[in-house]
């Protein structure tokens, strides 16, 4: 069978090495870290919650260790805030099946030692350049998947990339001792993934995480547009000014998540981390000075911001497309035209991921803003069968599959047509209530008084 070397033993290329395996190619993976290192030393290179579709191919490989034990996250709980004392609106979706972030490290070291077992090997070295050049001599076909730095090899596709530079600051801080539910829901069996947006500033989320060490968490992720007041994590010294300034900022932009993290602590020192990340897409096929092509694969084909929590998500599909590919290609051969041919058909099945993200990273279009005042009033309660949480539902549905909504989301009529669904009525009259609703809590904010949200719908007779 066809010899393939795989660099990088992150969540894609170990996915793509058990898939290649399972199917019966040679397989070898080069890591720069061993299990033991990416247990002691390592950072985690994000958070990775992952949802349904993509786990589902991490339980078809038997690596999906660690669900039992694990919180979970099954929805999706946005609050968007133009200025800390005005909540403006909060859309409240449950998922059909929970998502997991299981610390990164824990799954390369694992997932490492299960493909020794299995059959195939893993040569630790960090490969350079040149050594490159002499694993491509070897194989059939070599997979580059080291993350989001490798700009020298692989050329920026200017046809499908969007932004030119990052657009957030992003620091990421894992705490431990912190609950899994939302301490102002109406539904205590929902655990979402809580968002709040801030047009002017930025993002923060908190996502649950299972660490390494088997400690439940959130993850905390700040994505800060420079200059902004999330944006003060430039020059941390270690994870103890991590978490001050977490708290800080926390304290100051989302005070009413304040106390439900503020006696957290990191897991392990490494447990934190900093930087800026290039929303781009990347020719897949990298030429190397001897003139033999090698692919690239999960960050290092296409890096997403964080801000949609899709990378991991997305290496996951990608890592699937491709392995279906090279089946398909049997023994090769594994040219150029076959990479880019690879590549477009991930891209053909899975480029709403990008619209999406950038979507969350631009802005709602108008018909976007309508389909969130339509599910205005979702409480996220399992027994809630309104109108407004089917919205709801389907739109944090659209994190798992960004092909279920996405395409609707920016389209007028579309949207009208799936408000008009849900209500079995009147689009416009549906999303004229939700505007209405949202008004009548920025009155009550404005006249001093809390809004009726995150809660349940104030049904629309009620005055305040
Ligand atoms: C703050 C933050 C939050 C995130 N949250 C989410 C989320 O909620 N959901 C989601 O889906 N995604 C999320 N992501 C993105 C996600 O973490 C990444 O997309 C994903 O981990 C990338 O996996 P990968 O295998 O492509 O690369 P990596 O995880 O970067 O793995 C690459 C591996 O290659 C190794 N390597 C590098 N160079 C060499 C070399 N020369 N030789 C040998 N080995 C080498 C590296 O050490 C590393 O182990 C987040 C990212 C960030 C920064």
């Amino acid at each position: 069978m066809a010899r393939v070397a795989i660099i990088g033993a992150g969540q894609a290329g170990l996915l793509a090495a058990h898939d290649l395996l399972r199917h019966g190619y040679d397989v070898t993976v080069y890591s720069d870290k061993t299990p033991e290192q990416f247990l002691a030393d390592a950072r985690p290179t994000g958070n990775a919650s992952r949802y349904d579709m993509a786990l589902d191919y991490e339980r078809q490989l038997g690596l999906a260790h660690w669900e039992r034990e694990a919180p979970i996250a099954n929805g999706i709980f946005a609050t968007i805030v133009p200025a800390p004392e005005v909540q403006l609106l909060t859309t409240i979706g449950r998922m059909s099946k929970p998502s997991y972030a299981i610390d990164v490290r824990l799954q390369s070291a694992r997932w490492m030692e299960d493909l020794e077992e299995r059959g195939g090997r893993v040569s630790i070295e960090n490969v350079s350049f040149e050594r490159l050049d002499e694993i491509a001599a070897e194989n059939d076909l070599t997979l580059v998947a080291v993350g989001k730095q490798a700009s020298r090899l692989f050329a920026r596709d200017d046809r499908r990339s969007t932004y030119p530079e990052p657009q957030r600051n992003v620091a990421l801080v894992n705490l431990t001792g912190v609950s899994q539910s939302v301490p102002y829901a109406a539904a205590q069996d929902l655990f979402p993934i809580k968002v709040n947006i801030y047009p002017e500033w930025g993002e923060a989320f908190w996502i649950p995480w299972f660490s390494k060490d088997g400690l439940h968490c959130r993850s905390l992720v700040f994505s800060a547009k420079p200059g902004g007041p999330i944006d003060r994590f430039g020059s941390l010294a270690d994870g103890a000014e991590a978490v001050a300034t977490a708290l800080e900022v926390i304290r100051e932009i989302a005070p009413w998540d304040y106390d439900w993290f503020k006696d957290g602590e990191l897991p392990d020192e490494n447990a934190w981390l900093v930087g800026r990340v290039l929303p781009i897409v990347r020719d897949v096929v990298g030429t190397l000075p001897s003139g033999r092509q090698v692919m690239a694969l999960g960050d290092t084909a296409q890096t997403l911001d964080p801000i949609g929590g899709q990378g991991a998500n997305n290496g996951n599909k990608m890592a699937r497309s491709f392995v279906e590919s090279v089946v398909e290609a049997g023994e090769g051969p594994f040219d150029a035209e076959w990479m880019r041919g690879a590549f477009d058909r991930f891209w053909a099945r899975h480029h709403d991921i990008d619209v999406w993200n950038n979507m969350l990273l631009d802005g709602p279009p108008p018909s976007g803003v309508d389909y969130l005042m339509a599910a205005y009033g979702a409480t996220g309660r399992s027994d809630d069968d309104s109108p407004q949480q089917r919205l709801a539902d389907a739109w944090a549905e659209n994190w798992n599959d960004p092909a279920e909504l996405t395409e609707d989301f920016f389209d007028p009529e579309r949207v009208r047509a799936r408000i008009a669904a849900a209500f079995g009525g009147s689009a416009e009259a549906a999303i004229m209530h939700g505007k209405l609703e949202v008004s009548r809590q920025q009155l009550r904010q404005q006249t001093g008084l809390a809004p009726k949200h995150p809660g349940p719908s104030v049904p629309p007779t009620t005055s305040f």
